[in-house]
């Protein structure tokens, strides 16, 4: 949710050194290497201290810490061809990219600040200038915050401040520690609004949030889960401001660069195309980390995804009851299959008519607009996100880029038919991440969250669901990541 305000912190401008272009280029670079179907052959079980599952920013950062620390035998292995799990960068053209997946970073960020600072890699403001569209309940409003009456206003503001007060007396990171953890579990976000809420405002613009920030509905989502991601990102405003919250900066180049560039330093230890299979941790011997196209021999093993995506793989002997139970229910949640596409335009037309490009809605198909032009302004780009099971009609993605267009025409003007280009991804039907942004149902939480970061025998866990800070976000892949490096170091060590 977007309230345009003036950032509270220092905004930085990194040196820019990479751009998108650059940085694909260096996808096939050598060093960087697939085993020739020659060598999967002939390949004799390689032993190395720790292999680390999955290329996404978690399981690179983790790789990244392990070097730091000074163990250097490990891979990471990465089932697709690609690095960077759920961020992606696509071309549009005039050698920009688009990201179609993780893409925003914010103040109080200090993983993902610190780690693009390393690298050299530079962020930007994102352009919020002017006034945001609203389409809460129908009514389509334009201006700094949506067009309410007084009482909303208040009703609003008074059910936020109770809902971060109770956030705050979550230990952060341990919302299972929390007193009455198994209650606030057992209720929903939707059944706590039902009870503090006065107006249908408040609800409406809660499931405005939960769609955006949670993929899901407030009446599905757990509030001890809600409450835990509040707290994990320092409260309710830093998670729905635009400007000034979690949607301030972007990544020059896009956020897929900064997986790229790590997978680039640590050269032929990322192996892509290798999906992992099965890994057996049976004690007194080697852990063995079986994939597509080899095995390995490990003392440690650094899983690094979503909790969900890890039910592909078979752990043998199995994980502790607490664990399974977690990623099973985990992995049948109902969630909000998400598409994040973008319209492309010759030029970012909205902004002379006083617009930002952002929108924000409580209805479908487009739950949330956001103006992801160049930094150069040299061509218009509305990103939209929206859930196809909310919009079946929607559901090819020809109907889908025209169905859009008219949307964008309804809450931009006419000029938002005359696009010149389309991209989109579909992350429901990705195979290697079952979802995006992940909610909790109730029960889940209070009685296996404990799992999400608890080692199992030699298997530790990373990914930014296991995060402490920032959980869901960028950020929190990144820190857990390096945490989880940490462990094997230490544990190595003895
Ligand atoms: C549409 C969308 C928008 C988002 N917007 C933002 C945003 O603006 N800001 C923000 O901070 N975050 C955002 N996020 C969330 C952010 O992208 C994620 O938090 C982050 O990228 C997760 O990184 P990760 O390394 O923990 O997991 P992943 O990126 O999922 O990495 C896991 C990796 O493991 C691999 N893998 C899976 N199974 C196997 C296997 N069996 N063998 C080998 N490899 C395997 C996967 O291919 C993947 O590469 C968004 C996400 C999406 C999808």
């Amino acid at each position: 949710m977007c309230v345009s305000m003036t950032s509270r912190y220092t905004r930085r401008r990194f040196v820019r050194v990479t751009g998108g272009a650059t940085a694909a280029a260096s996808i096939g670079a050598p060093g960087w290497s697939r085993a020739s179907a020659a060598e999967e052959k002939t390949s004799a079980v390689r032993h190395v201290n720790a292999v680390v599952i999955g290329a996404g920013l978690s399981g690179l950062m983790a790789g990244r810490e392990l070097l730091r620390l000074g163990v250097d035998s490990f891979v990471v292995l990465e089932a697709r061809e690609r690095v960077g799990g759920r961020t992606l960068n696509m071309p549009i053209g005039g050698g920009h990219v688009v990201e179609v997946g993780g893409e925003w970073i914010g103040p109080g960020q200090r993983a993902i600040a610190a780690l693009i600072d390393e690298l050299g890699i530079g962020a930007f403001d994102h352009y919020y200038d002017g006034d945001t569209t609203y389409d809460i309940e129908g009514r389509i409003s334009r201006g700094l915050l949506p067009d309410v009456s007084l009482t909303e206003a208040a009703d609003f503001g008074k059910v936020a401040w109770q809902l971060d007060r109770l956030a705050k007396k979550i230990p952060i990171g341990e919302p299972w520690r929390m007193q009455d953890a198994a209650a606030l579990d057992q209720t929903t976000l939707g059944n706590w609004l039902a009870e503090h809420a006065r107006t249908s405002f408040t609800p409406s613009v809660f499931r405005l949030i939960s769609r955006a920030v949670w993929s899901g509905y407030p009446e599905r989502i757990s509030l001890l889960w809600v409450l835990h991601y509040l707290r994990s990102a320092g409260g309710l405003l830093p998670v729905i401001l635009n400007d000034g919250g979690a949607q301030d900066q972007r990544i020059e180049g896009g956020s897929q660069v900064i997986s790229q560039r790590m997978a680039s330093e640590l050269g032929d230890r990322v192996l892509l195309g290798r999906a992992v299979l099965r890994v057996e941790d049976r004690s007194s011997k080697r852990m063995r980390v079986v994939t597509s196209a080899e095995t390995f021999t490990a003392d440690r093993v650094i899983v690094a995804m979503a909790p969900s995506d890890t039910a592909r793989i078979v752990f043998a002997p199995a994980l502790p009851q607490a664990r399974q139970d977690l990623v099973s229910g985990w992995a049948r949640l109902p969630r909000l299959p998400l598409v994040k596409a973008a319209m492309l335009y010759a030029r970012p037309f909205w902004r002379a008519g006083g617009l930002n490009g952002a929108m924000q809605s409580d209805r479908s198909p487009i739950q949330l607009v956001f103006d992801n032009s160049p930094e150069d302004a040299s061509m218009g780009v509305l990103s939209c996100f929206l859930s196809v099971v909310e919009c079946p009609h929607l559901a090819d993605r020809k109907q889908r880029e025209e169905g859009l267009k008219e949307e964008l025409a309804r809450y931009f003007g006419p000029k938002a038919l005359d696009a010149t280009g389309y991209v989109e991804k579909d992350w429901a039907a990705d195979p290697w991440s079952t979802g995006c942004i992940t909610p909790l149902t109730p029960g889940l939480l209070s009685a296996g969250g404990e799992h999400l970061r608890k080692p199992s025998g030699r298997i530790f866990w990373a990914g930014t669901e296991s995060a402490k800070r920032w959980c869901g976000y960028m950020d929190g892949a990144i820190s857990a990541g390096a945490r989880a490096a940490g462990e094997v170091h230490a544990s190595l060590r003895g």
